[in-house]
């Protein structure tokens, strides 16, 4: 674009000046943006934003840093490669708060995140009341992740896995022929053990129940496993008699213990489908030695406050700051003499009342630990506690009271997780500096926008610029400048159509964002649906729901809606998830992701019911915002089913068949085809001293994921990676006469994801897109309608026009008979729903009732909603 005309007129020292940038779709730009100041990058997704903040101005800045500090980081740099741009002048060193792509390990929290669980296992080591004679602990010896500090019984995990008779055979009606030992391995292999029961004169025709107990607890727990003749297809009776005779059996069968399979294959197996199924048979209960605190005795025999550290990090942060209050402000209460009996039942009880909003220092009966401090521990204390309630503060400022440090960060949204970085950077004290940031409002209702702003300005104001790529309108209302990007996505967008103040933008016509920042309010063009019926939750406790009902309507599409914290969550993507996915019998409708399951979906959490309603539905489809794969390995065409049929399209080639390639040669997964340094991956990983680990393009194939031989087969003159290069709208063309592989394709272009890559790892796309492509997915199956539809906030990381595309797919959904439910805050769709349900009316225990429900419009006069006055405007 030109430079803005006003360009005379400004001071040049204040700006960043970027020519000619060339990164991904952006078509040469120049452009001058104010430091400073609060930037807000927008346009539609795809539109080339991203890659002008994070792949432009964000990688030069970290490709200086890294020259500066380490000239042996040049090779690196070499690698990971420098942006495509002219030149760019005015650029201050960058810090990136991304929104967290793939996973997370689990054993990460809020209190890791923040490091403040660090400063309290200074305050339990220096300042913490030890039991008479127990030496002082390290502050490692209070951290769960340390050889030093874990429970030695469950090693730091809290929880213990173990099979048992009921979860082994569930219907003990069953004999053993009918399969009554569920644990035991499908089809062949289960099928001899059952012949080398038969064989050590083992009744498998008798119902289980009716078993011997010494023959049951026998069969499913013994660790021998003894080898004997088996005599495949002979009944117990033919077999006795063959033993007898000694004759010559079929084979040799090694016998397994029901446990002992469980147990090897959960621990050993390298398929995920395997340990899913095994981790079925396993329950998993507190661990009895630390009762799930995760930490040694004598760790735990230490208080702070009259709590230990694991109870202290269970408490919401806001209630955390009140209870060290006292002790920032030097009040320590004093020793109370009489140590009661049973220590750890008053413990717990203090925890309760704490946790409950009572004080520890209420009454002399509470203060039993803390008095006895030396001077030195009370000034450790002080100093400490002040320094961690001055945090907490900020992590309440922006919304995140509700939380408590034990809470893992892979149960947060990416939303939650980027506040919570927001917050860590404020208190870092940096200046000078520019940060980079993807949607902070992503999860924040209208009413916890201000803290969000206030925020961003605070970091403004010490001295930072603020480079922000977000869709929400009353954010860029609130920038002081605004870049759009656009007009469209991938090789339709990546020129700026505007670059000032967000008011000037309504005079620019070609861009999308101003047609929405300005738009009037547009009435409703259709009256709600009613509801074919209703699916009735009742007794709903979970997190901090407590015996909630909920009537959901069927056939209509439904919005939840309430400040963060508020339960949405709780409500719909657990307790309905689980509730119904119970009723149905499938365990399979949670989370469909490989891996840890065990400590990712703690089933059985939620306790309800569900009261009717259910005849009416038959599927349960969850689209969440997880990543669509943990690894560069899966990828949309994977994942979509559409590289199956472009893989038997090269199989079918003559010079693939001339060569005995078939359809698996295609696959980067197998060793055949892929290229072998990277496995097929395409990236290497290079491991940096003292910084997070990069992946680097692939040395041999530089990417391209396959060896020489298999890119030498082509189909339409491209080889399979160059097909995993095109984006889709390029491939929609490319593979314009083949049925088959343009109907996925179709569907993704139609939800507005016709920029993006076949072969992008599942790793670089946001939360938004994996949720997107989810959605496509499900969209390709026929339409059978009586499906329950749960998603959570599907519009995070849309522009409103994108949102748009989104709404006319859901509304397809409905018309063709399905139930939609989401969780939302963009206002624009709840106008847009048939019911809303908003729950509140604050966070954690200030929320979790449902405070109202209705159509939108009955909604936007409910007095006590805090969604009311800002869906209301919508409506008029
Ligand atoms: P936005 O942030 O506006 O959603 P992006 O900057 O992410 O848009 O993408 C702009 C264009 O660049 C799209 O066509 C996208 O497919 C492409 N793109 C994004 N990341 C990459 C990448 N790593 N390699 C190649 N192309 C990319
Ligand atoms: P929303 O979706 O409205 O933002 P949530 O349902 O996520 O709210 O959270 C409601 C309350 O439950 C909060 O206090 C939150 O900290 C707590 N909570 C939510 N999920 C979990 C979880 N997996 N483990 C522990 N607490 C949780
Ligand atoms: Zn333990
Ligand atoms: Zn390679």
């Amino acid at each position: 674009m030109n430079p803005p005309p006003e360009r005379e007129a400004r001071d040049e020292a204040k700006f960043v000046r970027v020519r000619g940038a060339r990164e991904h779709n952006l078509k040469n730009v120049d452009v001058d943006i104010p430091r400073d100041a609060l930037v807000v990058f927008s346009g539609i997704s795809g539109s080339g934003k991203s890659s002008l903040a994070f792949g432009t101005l964000y990688a030069e800045a970290q490709r200086r840093y890294f020259e500066s500090v380490a000239p042996y980081a040049r090779r690196l740099i070499d690698q990971v490669g420098v942006p495509a741009v002219d030149s760019i002048e005015g650029l201050p060193p960058a810090v990136a708060l991304q929104q967290q792509r793939g996973a997370p390990s689990t054993r990460s929290s809020v209190g890791s995140v923040t490091t403040l669980s660090d400063l309290l296992r200074m305050l339990y080591s220096r300042a913490g009341s030890y039991p008479p004679r127990q030496p002082m602990l390290y502050a490692e010896d209070f951290s769960p992740n340390t050889p030093q500090g874990a429970c030695p019984h469950c090693h730091g995990l809290g929880r213990v896995y173990e099979v048992s008779e009921k979860s082994m055979v569930p219907d003990d009606s069953l004999s053993i022929r009918d399969r009554a030992i569920a644990a035991w391995p499908p089809a062949w292999h289960g099928q001899n053990l059952r012949d080398i029961l038969v064989t050590l004169g083992y009744d498998i025709d008798t119902p289980w129940r009716d078993l011997p107990r010494k023959d049951r607890q026998w069969i499913l727990f013994t660790d021998e496993q003894p080898t004997v003749p088996v005599y495949a297809g002979f009944t117990p009776a033919e077999t006795r008699a063959a033993v007898r005779r000694k004759m010559e059996p079929s084979y040799q069968g090694t016998f397994t213990g029901a446990r002992k399979y469980v147990l090897q294959t959960f621990a050993t197996t390298q398929s995920a489908l395997m340990k899913r199924r095994v981790s079925r048979f396993m329950v998993g209960q507190d661990c009895p030695s630390c009762q799930g605190k995760r930490l040694k005795p004598a760790s735990l025999s230490v208080t702070f406050a009259g709590l230990d550290i694991s109870a202290l990090s269970q408490l919401p942060l806001a209630r955390l700051m009140q209870v060290l209050a006292p002790a920032a402000e030097g009040r320590f209460a004093r020793e109370e003499k009489a140590a009661p009996l049973d220590r750890a039942a008053a413990r717990r009880d203090t925890a309760r009342r704490v946790a409950a909003g009572g004080s520890a220092h209420e009454g002399a009966r509470d203060v039993r630990r803390t008095g006895n401090l030396s001077e030195e521990k009370r000034i450790a204390a002080q100093r400490i506690a002040h320094d961690v309630i001055d945090r907490l503060k900020t992590l309440d400022d922006l919304g995140l009271g509700y939380l408590s440090l034990d809470r893992s960060t892979p149960t947060l949204s990416p939303g939650e997780l980027q506040r919570l970085r927001l917050a860590t950077q404020i208190r870092s004290n940096l200046f000078g500096v520019v940060y980079v940031l993807d949607e902070p409002s992503a999860g924040l209702h209208p009413a916890d926008g201000k803290a969000l702003h206030v925020a961003l300005e605070r970091l403004k104001r010490s001295g930072n610029s603020l480079f922000i790529v977000e869709h929400d309108l009353e954010l860029m209302r609130q920038a002081d400048w605004i870049v759009d990007v656009g007009p469209d996505a991938g090789e339709r967008g990546g020129q700026v159509l505007y670059s000032g103040p967000p008011e000037g933008l309504r005079r620019v016509v070609a861009s999308r964002t101003g047609h929405y920042l300005f738009a009037e309010p547009s009435p409703r063009t259709r009256a709600p649906r009613s509801p074919s019926g209703w699916l009735k939750l009742e007794g709903v406790t979970r997190n901090n729901l407590h015996r909630v009902s909920a009537d959901i309507p069927l056939g209509v599409f439904t919005a939840v809606t309430g400040v963060s914290g508020s339960g949405k969550s709780s409500l719909v993507s657990q307790a309905l998830v689980e509730l119904v996915s119970v009723q149905l019998g499938h365990e399979a409708a949670l989370p469909e992701e490989e891996g840890d399951e065990l400590e990712a979906t703690p089933l059985g959490i939620t306790a309800g019911h569900i009261a009717g309603g259910m005849e009416a539905i038959r599927r349960l489809v969850r689209v969440d915002q997880k990543p669509i794969g943990r690894t560069p390995r899966s990828n949309l065409a994977t994942y979509t089913g559409f590289f199956d049929h472009v893989r038997r399209l090269f199989a079918a080639t003559r010079m693939a068949r001339s060569r005995h390639y078939d359809a698996g040669r295609f696959s980067f997964n197998v060793a055949k085809g892929r290229c072998e340094t990277c496995e097929g991956e395409g990236f290497v990983s290079v491991e940096l001293l003292f910084m997070p680990s990069v992946y680097a393009p692939c040395p041999t194939c530089h990417g391209a994921r396959y060896n020489e031989q298999t890119l030498q087969v082509t189909w339409r003159e491209k080889s399979i990676a160059e097909v995993l290069g095109m984006t889709v709208d390029e491939a929609l063309e490319f593979f314009n006469d083949e049925g088959a592989v343009q109907r996925p394709l179709q569907l993704l272009q139609d939800i507005g994801l016709g920029y993006l890559r076949l072969g992008q790892p599942a790793t670089e796309l946001s939360g938004g897109e994996a949720q997107r492509i989810k959605l496509a997915t499900e969209l390709q199956r026929a339409q059978r309608g009586c499906t329950l539809y749960v998603l959570d906030e599907p519009t995070t990381g849309l522009h409103p026009a994108d949102v748009d595309k989104l709404m006319a797919q859901l509304d397809g959904l409905v018309a063709a008979g399905n139930t939609v439910v989401v969780v939302e805050h963009e206002m624009r769709v709840v106008a847009m729903s048939d019911w809303v349900i908003d729950m509140g009316p604050g966070a954690g225990n200030e929320g979790g009732r449902i405070v109202a429900a209705g159509t939108p419009a009955e909604l936007s006069r409910a007095v006590e909603s805090r969604t009311a006055p800002y869906l209301a405007p919508l409506l008029d």
